[in-house]
């Protein structure tokens, strides 16, 4: 025998009433998600590129070192990026800089190697 709903059961029925009806008439507004994501996307990559500016690793490649000379990035517990030729060395005051002719590419500044960092 079925048990007759109660006032909680209806209450929920008529959530789910509203729910549906609140989907079907969101159809056109289905892209405002999208823009949101994109908005999103575009204050994270203006964050990044300040805290770059401040000198901390924002995480979107691997950690380099030089295999020609030697010089390796470190990533300090408060986040800055450091060189160093040892592991808890002191900084360098060099850093890695950006290829002119490719953003994948970064340019030792002790040598002048060319390395290309696993971006993630
Ligand atoms: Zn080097």
């Amino acid at each position: 025998m079925k048990k007759p709903p109660t006032d909680n059961s209806a209450s929920v029925h008529k959530e789910m009433r509203v729910f549906r009806r609140s989907r079907r008439s969101s159809k056109p507004a289905a892209k405002a998600p999208l823009d949101s994501l994109v908005a999103m996307a575009g204050q994270l990559a203006k964050l990044q590129g300040e805290a770059r500016k401040l000198g901390i690793f924002v995480g979107d490649r691997e950690l380099i070192a030089c295999p020609t000379c030697g010089l390796m990035e470190d990533e300090l517990v408060d986040g800055r990026l450091v060189t160093c030729h040892e592991i808890g060395g002191p900084d360098t005051g060099m850093r890695f800089a950006a290829h002119p002719r490719g953003e994948d590419k970064l340019i030792c500044p002790e040598c002048g190697t060319v390395l290309r960092p696993q971006w993630l």
